[in-house]
């Protein structure tokens, strides 16, 4: 099992700080309602194999397509490299001239680490599994059209119809319900990550996609853990090791 996890990271590196339009209070703004909290945490399942990008999606963001005009979200001003802040205020100047090394620097990299990740698991057990591991606000951010407001279940299923096992999502679906959950299958978020060279090729590599909300772990409009989130740790390793 390999968990992808793509947004728990809030590292800023030095060098890329300049070119953000943002003052400190404002970036400690940005990546509390942006960064997926102790996802890293909580998805750290003994004897899985974890590819988590070292920074934040403020960045370069790894879970969009590297082309803005495959991406949705671009739109928004939120495709591979943002441009926007999530209250409409412009992230960063000269966003083109930067994209190249950007995405030479942090996303190119980690999308191959993901992809070795696969490669071997598929060498060595013949079929690979990743979880893309995230979690999201009740809030819906900007980049999320209308139809994704509504239903903010406590956790969310996201499938792809070529990669996710109908049977692996229905499980995963009735686990978390058994243990109280108010799950769902693709409602808001659909879709799941699976490397360019795989996708939509290799039946073999099969992904299902977990959104947990962060009203379940944090504490109200902060990025504190509230009582719940051993539990909820717990939860989701018993959940996944039984499946798996
Ligand atoms: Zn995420």
């Amino acid at each position: 099992m390999i968990i992808h996890i793509p947004h728990s990271s809030t590292f800023i590196p030095p060098r890329e700080r300049d070119s953000l339009l943002l003052d400190q209070a404002d970036l400690e703004h940005e990546l509390l309602r942006l960064t997926d909290w102790y996802t890293d945490e909580l998805f750290d399942i003994p004897g899985a194999y974890s590819v988590c990008y070292p920074v934040s999606r403020i960045i370069t963001d790894p879970e969009r397509f590297e082309d803005d005009s495959d991406e949705t979200a671009a739109q928004y001003g939120f495709g591979a490299i943002y441009t926007k802040t999530t209250g409409g205020a412009n992230l960063r100047d000269h966003a083109d001239e930067s994209r190249h090394d950007l995405l030479e620097r942090y996303y190119r990299p980690h999308h191959r680490k993901l992809s070795e990740a696969v490669t071997r698991e598929l060498k060595k057990a013949g079929v690979a599994l990743i979880i893309d591991a995230h979690s999201y606000p009740q809030d819906p951010l900007p980049f999320e059209p209308p139809r994704y407001h509504n239903n903010r279940v406590d956790v969310c299923i996201g499938t792809d119809s070529f990669h996710t096992p109908r049977k692996l999502s229905e499980a995963l679906l009735e686990s978390f319900r058994a243990k109280g959950y108010r799950a769902s299958i693709n409602v808001p978020f659909s879709g799941s990550i699976v490397p360019e060279q795989y996708y939509n090729k290799n039946p073999k590599v099969k992904s299902v996609m977990i959104e947990i909300n962060r009203d379940l772990y944090l504490l109200k409009d902060s990025s504190e853990k509230n009582s719940h989130f051993n539990q909820l740790k717990e939860d989701v390793s018993e959940i996944l090791r039984a499946i798996v």
